[in-house]
């Protein structure tokens, strides 16, 4: 905090981390101080900030920030995406890198955490604007990444369109054709299913949750905030395991479809004709369009808060509690604070932490690094099939990490520790680095 004073988002993701590791930590406590491996662990190995200038479509040339943290390489290549939001500062990056290092190495495959991004607004702007914006980006960047050394992927913000201009720059510049970035088109070395990943990945891991616990999706109801790219699929294969969800949102209101959500138009709307939700209400006899936020106020069984970080505050977990919510799993990353997770947790309710349930986005965008690397396509099947065994097996993991020490069902401690627990077997047999 005296080093890095204005990071918030990064102090209350260290904190988080560092307390639900307590009996891991001071088990340790000698061999860790003597080596300072958590000075370590909290100090990313490297960070760049950047000038982005580019030009909009009237000749008026604009400046912004770009970042990339390399935070942990211990157990392979840095990975995580890339965030283009006005919010984008330092801090939010090194937040989310810190919380990657962990998912990654849940994953169980060789990736370590990284992330980046810019204060870059893509809002309303044309193509051509992306594709200049992405282009002045990705000449700097292109400095600091590789296939074996660094490989980004998309976040808010950033989807297959600026991945494209991404890639297409990285290769003008470098001369070379290699997986440097997932998240790719399908012409040009994408991975099937990785665009349904993270939602999928979050519905299965759920699954396993329920089914630990003697419950079950089908019959449910659900409330989903967000519709992006997690919020979608996170609805789309909620419904095909039987649930109800009824709501989304954006970041100026939300929807609630008691009916159920019709995942086709709201596709439609945000995939391909980039409207807000207010077009899905206008298209939808049976939805309820809100202004500003609200969605936790629904009445259902489950939540998915799948659109950012901070969104669900302690007065909202009240209000899940009320309505008799039982459980709670994070498609986004910190979408829920530390308050509020402590209250769902002490009332009863099953929670997924977002490094275990969303990290089916990046266990498929390192399958996406696998196939590059094969020169290989592996069908949609080959990969949702891997997916639902990686984030199986991750349930299975983090169970048993929190029923070893003795937080039976806290998901939050287990998951911690048991991402915690490679990396740091992996720095300590690295030596000082
Ligand atoms: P998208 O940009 O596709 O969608 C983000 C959604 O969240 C939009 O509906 C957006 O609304 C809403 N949103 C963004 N900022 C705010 C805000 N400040 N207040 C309220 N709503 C907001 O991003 P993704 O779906 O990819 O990412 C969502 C979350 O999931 C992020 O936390 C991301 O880090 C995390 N995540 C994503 C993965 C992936 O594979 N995509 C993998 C793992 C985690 P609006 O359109 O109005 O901005």
């Amino acid at each position: 905090v005296r080093e890095n004073p204005d990071e918030p988002e990064f102090h209350q993701a260290v904190k988080e981390v560092l307390e639900s590791l307590r009996v891991v930590i001071e088990a340790n406590e000698e061999q860790y101080r003597k080596d300072a491996l958590l000075e370590r662990l909290v100090n990313p190995e490297r960070q760049f900030k950047f000038r982005v200038p580019w030009v909009d479509d009237s000749g008026q040339v604009h400046v912004n920030t770009g970042y990339r943290v390399q935070f942990n390489g211990a157990i392979g290549p840095y990975k995580g995406g890339l965030r283009f939001h006005p919010s984008v500062n330092v801090g939010i990056i090194k937040f989310l890198g810190f919380e990657q290092i962990f998912k990654n190495s849940l994953t169980g495959l060789p990736i370590g955490g990284g992330k980046g991004g810019s204060n870059f607004d893509p809002k309303g702007k044309s193509d051509r604007e992306i594709m200049a914006f992405c282009q002045s980006f990705m000449t700097e960047l292109s400095k600091y990444i590789g296939a074996d050394t660094d490989v980004p992927a998309g976040d808010i913000g950033v989807g297959g369109r600026e991945i494209g201009y991404l890639f297409g720059q990285y290769k003008r510049i470098k001369g070379l054709y290699e997986g440097v970035l997932t998240g790719k088109g399908l012409s040009f070395g994408g991975s099937l299913a990785r665009t349904e990943a993270t939602g999928y990945g979050l519905l299965y891991f759920a699954n396993a949750m329920l089914k630990a616990n003697d419950e079950t999706l089908e019959g449910k109801t659900a409330i989903v905030s967000g519709s992006g790219n997690v919020a979608i699929y996170a609805i789309e294969k909620a419904i095909q395991l039987g649930a109800k969800p009824v709501s989304c949102s954006d970041s100026t209101g939300w929807i609630y479809d008691p009916e159920g959500i019709d995942v086709e138009l709201l596709k439609e709307i945000k995939e391909v004709k980039r409207e807000r939700l207010t077009a899905y209400a206008e298209a939808r006899p049976s939805a309820e369009y809100h202004d500003g936020k609200g969605v936790w106020t629904v009445k259902a069984d489950l939540a998915f808060p799948c659109a950012t970080q901070n969104e669900l505050q302690l007065e909202d977990a009240k209000a899940l509690v009320e309505n008799g919510v039982i459980a709670v799993a994070e498609g986004a990353n910190m979408p829920t604070t530390i308050e509020a997770t402590e209250y769902l947790q002490e009332n009863g309710v099953l929670f997924a932490p977002g490094k275990a349930s969303n990290a089916g986005g990046v266990a498929t965008s390192a399958l996406e690094m696998s196939q590059n690397s094969q020169r290989l396509s592996w069908t949609f099947e080959e990969v949702d099939a891997k997916l639902q065994g990686i984030m199986e097996n991750i349930f299975l993991n983090v169970d048993a990490a929190a029923k070893e020490y003795g937080f039976d069902k806290n998901y939050v401690v287990g998951a911690n520790i048991a991402g915690f627990k490679k990396v740091i077997e992996a720095m300590n047999a690295q030596g000082i680095v």
